[in-house]
């Protein structure tokens, strides 16, 4: 579809889109529900949509033109970027403490609310959603601000010692970055669950110090395998990148003593938990939804140093979105696939 390059207001920023990441939550975005389990949906966009609306929030770009106001922000024409595109209302409780992400108000996600990365230009609305990435890849940085800054934040609510087992769930293009993220920045054991043997492999190679094929595996043989990398212990925290029913409670059963479950993946559905193991156990379950702008450019900082280097499956044109899409939804990609308009 071909739509007008939009113009350039005072303190945006027009940026010409090098590469652009495929993320699940696109699919959601297509579909327009998350699966609330028992047959009931909610809307995925809730916030005031327009359609039709160009996808894409992993974005690395040039800065094509600056608007008033722009220059002041240390940017300038020709800058290699990456798009912080979790932008709040600036204006509530959650934005004022810089989680934009979490905004309560009337929230401009990129890709979500307002037109994204899925083209030849974006225009992003203030400079200071710029974090600059010149000298870096542009496939692999652009990956960082959805996919990385998820898996960044949900490894820092896990609150790793350098004793700890972290098992993640899922080794997709989550699960890929939060392995190296949390190997490197944290010190704890990890080990991964999967159903996918190439996945596990990749996890490995990654840094996974254990590595579980759960189709491969009864429920209670995954219990015990938890057991034995930990003295005995379940697992310190879990971190489900996957967010179904079979994940999260898999995931909540192999909780050791005040073990953390983190939920990050938006597969969708409903379970049923045990309430009483809550307190026996001091169990703790929380949700993580991408990360603040605060830690894209730590994140960013990581990269730069080559701390962590995001898996890219893949670039494609612009016009092979449905395809990669339909990949995606069918897990068929390992890591991450990227467009390259
Ligand atoms: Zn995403
Ligand atoms: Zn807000």
């Amino acid at each position: 579809m071909s739509v007008e390059i939009p113009p350039c207001v005072s303190h945006s920023v027009l940026v010409k889109v090098k590469a652009a990441g495929v993320c699940h939550s696109d699919i959601h975005l297509i579909s327009g529900v998350y699966d609330m389990g028992d047959g009931r949906k909610a809307s995925a966009t809730d916030g005031g949509r327009h359609l039709p609306l160009t996808p894409g929030h992993e974005i690395m770009g040039t800065v094509e033109k600056l608007g008033d106001g722009a220059e002041s922000v240390g940017v300038k024409e020709g800058d290699q970027v990456i798009v912080y595109p979790w932008i709040g209302c600036g204006a509530c409780r959650k934005c004022l403490s810089g989680k934009e992400n979490m905004c309560e108000g009337a929230a401009a996600f990129l890709g979500i609310i307002r037109d994204g990365g899925y083209a030849e230009y974006v225009l992003v609305p203030n400079a200071r959603y710029l974090v600059k990435a010149n000298d870096m890849d542009a496939s692999q940085s652009a990956t960082l601000a959805c996919s990385g800054v998820t898996a960044f934040s949900a490894i820092r609510k896990c609150r790793l010692h350098s004793d700890d087992l972290l098992l993640v769930i899922g080794a997709g293009g989550l699960g890929t970055a939060a392995i190296q993220i949390a190997k490197k920045t944290t010190g704890a054991r990890i080990a991964v669950a999967d159903v996918d043997d190439s996945k596990l492999e990749l996890a490995a190679k990654l840094g996974a110090d254990y590595i579980f094929n759960t189709s491969k595996l009864a429920a209670g043989d995954l219990a015990s395998g938890v057991r034995n990398i930990n003295q005995g212990r379940g697992a310190d925290a879990v971190a489900d990148f996957v967010g179904t029913p079979t994940t999260t409670s898999m995931g909540f059963r192999l909780l050791g003593r005040e073990g953390r479950l983190l939920l990050v993946g938006l597969v969708g559905g409903a379970v049923q938990l045990p309430l009483p193991l809550f307190p026996l156990r001091g169990a703790q379950i929380a949700g993580s939804f991408t990360g603040t702008l605060a830690e894209l450019v730590e994140l960013v900082e990581l990269a730069k140093r080559g701390v962590i280097a995001p898996v890219v499956s893949g670039t494609y044109k612009l016009e092979e979105a449905n395809e990669v899409l339909s990949r995606l939804a069918r897990g068929e990609i390992k890591g991450r696939a990227v467009l390259k308009p």
